[in-house]
């Protein structure tokens, strides 16, 4: 390949689609093997050295599937005769379990990774550390706390920025959107936020990127069936943020409720009237 490519390994909020416990349509059809999708997660693939550098950004519950995707651009492991090679980081965005939970698959009941990086804000790094049912897990982890807006530098002319966001935070560990700048290309990878309005910097955010992957979660509150909104933007709350802006904006982490996933859906007309696109399973993007 020889440049650095962004690839999307999923696109649905935490739970998947399937989605755990769930008789909707969307998720009958996805447990006969029809629609599955992945929670969501980025990789970055660095294709100008041999082997590639491979990073993941968040480490769903899907992570197997995600790394079998890469299985071509990680090749087989230096000394695991018949093993994929390991990534050469994760970067985390949060605690939620669409985003943390993966790590379980590293540990030393299944790939039994040795000193992976694993790069989280400074809270989250805390919350892995005092978890004691991980514990033999995070002893196989490098876990490296990120400095909110300071670029970590992954390779030559490719950098992430941690940039905090409102989001549900049990912990106090905060949440993070990545920023990341490739050679020629920059992209935001932003799949959870609780509101627009709570982040005053959204717009120029956006606007300062040539790709953004934002919350895509749900289109209406009828999705919840009377329940109490969630917290995330709805579709159009986030179509009217985007208006006019220079770069592409796709939506992500979409709820196994949301009716764009329905390939009719009336609302795929209106998101992309509005110029913006929805993210997909197997979509790259060269920085
Ligand atoms: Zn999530
Ligand atoms: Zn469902
Ligand atoms: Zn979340």
């Amino acid at each position: 390949m020889g440049e650095i490519t962004a690839v999307v390994l999923g696109v649905m909020q935490d739970g998947g689609l399937p989605h755990a416990g769930c008789l909707c349509r969307r998720c009958q059809a996805a447990f006969a093997g029809e629609g599955v999708d992945y929670a969501a997660c980025l990789a970055l693939v660095d294709g100008r050295r041999s082997p590639a550098g491979v990073w993941l950004l968040d480490a769903t519950p899907d992570i197997k599937y995600q790394l079998h995707l890469l299985a071509g651009a990680l090749g087989e492991h230096p000394s695991r005769p018949g093993r994929l090679r390991p990534p050469d980081g994760l970067l985390l965005t949060h605690g939620h379990m669409g985003h943390t939970a993966g790590l379980v698959h590293l540990g030393p009941e299944a790939m039994a990774v040795r000193k992976l990086p694993v790069y989280a804000p400074a809270g989250l790094v805390q919350v892995l550390q005092d978890t004691a049912l991980w514990r033999p897990l995070v002893q196989l982890l490098d876990l490296r706390p990120l400095v909110a807006f300071q670029p970590l530098a992954l390779a030559p002319g490719l950098t992430v920025t941690p940039i905090p966001v409102p989001h549900r935070d049990e912990w106090q560990a905060g949440t993070v959107a990545y920023r990341v700048q490739g050679p020629r290309r920059s992209l935001l990878y932003l799949p959870d936020i609780d509101a627009w309005a709570q982040w005053p910097a959204a717009r120029d955010t956006l606007a300062g990127v040539d790709v953004a992957l934002v919350d895509g979660s749900f289109y209406s509150p009828a999705e919840l069936g009377g329940r109490p909104p969630v917290a995330h933007p709805l579709v159009p709350e986030t179509l009217a943020l985007c208006a006019g802006l220079p770069g592409r904006v796709l939506l992500t982490h979409f709820n196994h409720t949301n009716p764009l996933l329905d390939e009719g859906d009336p609302g795929r007309g209106v998101v992309q009237a509005a110029g913006v696109g929805l993210a997909y399973t197997g979509q790259t993007f060269q920085l």
